[in-house]
């Protein structure tokens, strides 16, 4: 469930009741398949608690409740004021992308270019303190590429990093064999410097 005033996805812990985390402290996100009204993603996160835990999360949540796109049960339960807020969140969003910004982006290595994205195109990623490790598979062409990207790039919608890491090797696209790949890539530190120029 994603809470739109601290922009975290809210987990249940089975060491603190409830973890409050944010899209960047994903490690693995599935569609799970038979899933489709709406679509379900089985996610693995790192928990504050210093643990890894499975979760779930609706394909609303994860691409569009970060932007205050989503009327979700979570915010119709809130006051008329939080409605409020959620509204304006939507309109401002709507405003910029139309203004030919886009919330999340990465650069494809396969075509050589920076692609628009949402986090639902994230399956593997991995953090240490200001870097986040992801592997996207293209909405355009479908192949995964892994970037090297600031946490806020990955965090806060409209915020692009202007040079991104690439690794310069095209990935498997199923998620086993791709997170050992993944793993052995990412720490090999065999990135490249690409500009995600996305005008
Ligand atoms: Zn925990
Ligand atoms: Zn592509």
């Amino acid at each position: 469930m994603y809470d739109a005033l601290r922009s975290r996805y809210t987990f249940s812990c089975p060491a603190t009741g409830e973890s409050h985390v944010r899209l960047s402290s994903f490690r693995v996100l599935e569609r799970l398949p038979g899933t489709a009204h709406p679509v379900v993603y089985s996610v693995r996160f790192a928990c504050t608690c210093g643990d890894e835990h499975p979760g779930l999360v609706s394909h609303d949540e994860l691409d569009y409740a970060p932007l205050g796109l989503q009327e979700g049960s979570f915010l119709n339960l809130m006051t008329a004021q939080m409605d409020a807020v959620a509204r304006e969140l939507g309109d401002l969003a709507a405003r910029r992308i139309q203004g030919g910004e886009w919330p999340w982006s990465f650069f494809c290595y396969p075509e050589e270019r920076p692609r628009l994205v949402f986090p639902s195109a994230f399956f593997l990623l991995s953090a240490s303190r200001d870097d986040v490790g992801v592997a996207v598979r293209c909405p355009a062409c479908g192949a995964v590429s892994v970037n090297l990207v600031s946490r806020a790039h990955v965090d806060v919608p409209f915020h692009n990093d202007a040079h991104v890491g690439v690794v310069e090797h095209v990935f498997a696209d199923d998620v086993g064999p791709a997170l050992e790949e993944f793993r052995a890539e990412l720490y090999s530190a065999r990135f490249d410097a690409r500009r995600l120029d996305l005008q």
